[in-house]
């Protein structure tokens, strides 16, 4: 179980937090991860190296945490099913971390190929201790001794992300995208100066720029804020090690590899950010909907809707009921596209057993959000959203919102032009819109 102490943000170590300064030393302590695609060749090990180097050299101590080649996940996982249609968990997690095994080494002999010591640390060596859930594991605590005896023989640590060990003393991954999550744990029990986050983007931007050409990278973004972002599907950073840095209070600096340009910084909110109406439009065109036509409108029917989605691990995104009527009521759901069949299945057996008249789909949904802290004390932000739709006659089928999120569902085609027009209205392009 994870204890939190509340002043401490390295709740892992015993490591005071003045560790470096009680030691008069000049330098920061940074924790860079970096991405399968910034380590996809021997080239680009070779300058990921030299990268890490360039801070060392002005002395700061580097701890370098690392994804596997681009890919790589990917054909290790094809490899198990080629073997067998249905892996076994642990050795599924055995054959995973390899993955980050040959990045942290190679990555190790460039550095001392360029004449400076390195060493490389797998999960189970540092250790990384984490609970027992094969495949999506989660870690409990850090030992940070081993880091610490390395970086006082003045050499850079490359540790292997995604991957860690749980109390049976069996290898275990994090889930996809994991290396964040190590990343930011370790910065936590190091109490890092900054945790940064290299990737081929320059950062969090205003919205996919793809969609909208005049999308803006932010330069700084609420930890919250980026929760929402993430989880609607923004994929700089993953979701869990954006809740770790927010309990953890670890600056998270998202940049690129391939430029020494300044990124997005991912902080805890500030006043100036509560100015702001809106820092960013993100969409999603991952779901799909559900409609339970006439319900009976009578204690226990939602429930026995949503009992069998539950139990098949299905999850459900937006649900609206609308108010009954000559005691009938409509119940509309998004789940994942992926489980839309299945939903589609499961829904309807219960339907016939509890009355509903008829249950429909639709795959042709996408959700569309606003997202930022400025929301809670700024009016008419979702009626500005509304309005700026119904010009562009794109209709609303289902609304939800949270404190900083005001999320619609529409037709997937108006998705680009919704983005677009929203990006616009709310001056996303210009930086931060400040209280007129
Ligand atoms: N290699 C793992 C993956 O592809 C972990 C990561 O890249 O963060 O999911
Ligand atoms: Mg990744």
């Amino acid at each position: 179980m994870v204890t939190q102490q509340p002043e401490s943000r390295g709740f892992f170590s015993n490591l005071p937090v003045s560790f470096f300064a009680s030691k008069g030393l000049m330098m920061a302590l940074i924790v860079q991860k970096y991405g399968g695609t910034s380590v996809g060749s021997i080239e680009k090990i070779r300058n990921v190296a030299k990268r890490v180097l360039e801070s060392y050299k002005e002395g700061h101590k580097m701890v370098v945490v690392l994804s596997a080649i681009a890919g790589q996940t990917d054909n290790l996982i094809k490899l198990a099913h080629q073997m067998c249609t249905d892996p076994d968990p642990r050795e599924m997690d055995v054959l995973m971390a390899t993955g980050e095994q040959v990045t942290v080494a190679l990555f190790a002999m460039a550095v001392k190929s360029m004449g400076y010591d390195a060493r490389s640390l797998l999960g189970f060596q540092v250790a990384i201790h984490t609970d027992m859930l094969y495949g999506k594991a989660r870690i409990h605590e850090i030992d940070t001794a081993r880091i610490l005896t390395e970086l006082e023989k003045n050499r850079v640590i490359a540790i292997a992300g995604f991957q860690g060990l749980d109390e049976r003393g069996n290898i275990t991954t994090l889930g996809r995208g994991g290396s964040d999550t190590t990343a930011v744990a370790v910065a936590a029990a190091l109490n890092a100066d900054v945790c940064e986050i290299y990737s081929d983007v320059k950062g969090v931007y205003t919205t996919d720029p793809n969609v909208c050409p005049k999308a803006r990278k932010m330069d700084s973004i609420s930890y919250d804020e980026m929760l929402e972002l993430a989880s609607l599907g923004a994929k700089v950073l993953e979701i869990r090690s954006v809740e770790f840095a927010k309990k953890y209070d670890v600056p998270i600096h998202v940049r690129s590899t391939f430029t020494t340009e300044r990124g997005t910084m991912v902080v805890a909110e500030t006043k100036d950010m509560e100015r702001v109406m809106v820092s960013g439009v993100a969409y999603n065109k991952s779901e799909a909907r559900i409609t339970v036509k006439r319900v009976p409108d009578r204690p226990g029917t939602a429930a026995r809707i949503f009992e069998p989605l539950l139990n098949s691990g299905i999850i459900v995104d937006m649900i609206i009921q609308n108010p009954s009527e000559a005691g009938k009521t409509d119940l509309t759901f998004t789940v994942n596209k992926s489980d839309f069949e299945k939903s589609l299945k499961l829904v309807s057996e219960v339907a016939t057993g509890i009355g509903a008249e008829k249950v429909m789909g639709d795959e042709n949904i996408a959700k569309v959000s606003i997202v930022g802290v400025g929301m809670r004390n700024h009016a008419g932000v979702a009626q500005k959203m509304f309005h700026t739709l119904a010009k562009e006659n794109i209709n609303i089928m289902m609304i939800s919102t949270s404190e900083i999120k005001i999320s619609v569902v529409i037709e997937e085609k108006y998705t680009e032009l919704a983005v677009r027009v929203l990006h616009e209205v709310f001056g996303l392009e210009n930086g931060p819109q400040q209280d007129q």
